[in-house]
C-alpha cells in the first residue's frame, strides 16, 4: 500500500460532523475523490483508534495508531478475545503493560518476568541470567485464589495475542 492509498473516509456534513465510512459504503452522491466535504484517511495516519465505518462497521487497521491508540486498541481486543474464547474455566487470563526481562536458565530455556513482581536482584538469585529488558504487553493465565498459574508470554501485536488465545482455550461455539 502506497502512503496515499485509502480504503475509508471522513464525510463531513454542513454542520461540520464527520462521520467515518468505507470507500464502497459512501452515501450515494458522495465524490469520494473530488468532494470538498470529503477527507481520505491516507494510511499513513496514526490515530488513537482504528477507523470503524458507521455503515457496515468494519474496522480499518491499515492506518497505523499511535501509543496510546496501540495500547487502547490491544486491550480492547483483549476483551473482545475473552468474550469469543472459553476463558470462564479454572485459569483466567490477564493482560499487563510494563516493564518485564527475558531471561535464560541453566538449560538455555527462556522465561519472562514482569520487574514490578520480581526485582532484576531476585530473579537473578534465583538461578536465571537476564539477556535482554523490553516493555510491552505480556500475558499468562492463572487461578483465582490459588497460586497455579502459567509462564508469562510476551505480546507484540494482535496477532501474538490471537495464538496465544488460541493455544490455550477453546473458541465458543457461534450462538
Ligand atoms: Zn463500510
Amino acid at each position: 500500500m502506497h502512503c496515499f492509498d485509502f480504503e475509508a473516509v471522513v464525510v463531513f456534513d454542513e454542520n461540520g460532523n464527520g462521520e467515518i465510512y468505507c470507500n464502497e459504503c459512501v452515501p450515494d452522491r458522495t465524490d469520494i475523490e473530488n468532494g470538498e466535504n470529503v477527507h481520505p484517511i491516507f494510511c499513513d495516519s496514526e490515530l488513537d483508534c482504528y477507523p470503524t465505518c458507521s455503515v457496515c462497521g468494519k474496522i480499518h487497521d491499515y492506518v497505523s495508531l499511535t501509543p496510546q491508540g496501540y495500547q487502547h486498541e490491544m486491550e480492547a481486543y483483549f476483551d473482545k478475545l475473552c468474550n469469543e474464547y472459553d476463558t470462564d474455566k479454572f485459569m483466567t487470563p490477564y493482560l499487563y503493560y510494563g516493564e518485564y526481562v527475558e531471561c535464560v536458565n541453566e538449560y538455555y530455556e527462556t522465561f519472562y518476568f514482569p520487574t514490578d513482581i520480581l526485582s532484576k536482584e531476585e530473579i537473578e538469585k534465583e538461578g536465571y541470567e537476564i539477556e535482554q529488558t523490553h516493555n510491552g504487553y505480556y500475558i499468562r493465565a492463572s487461578a483465582n485464589g490459588y497460586l497455579d498459574c502459567n509462564d508469562w508470554e510476551p505480546i507484540d501485536s494482535f496477532d501474538d495475542l490471537l495464538d496465544w488465545f488460541d493455544s490455550n482455550y477453546e473458541p465458543l461455539e457461534e450462538e
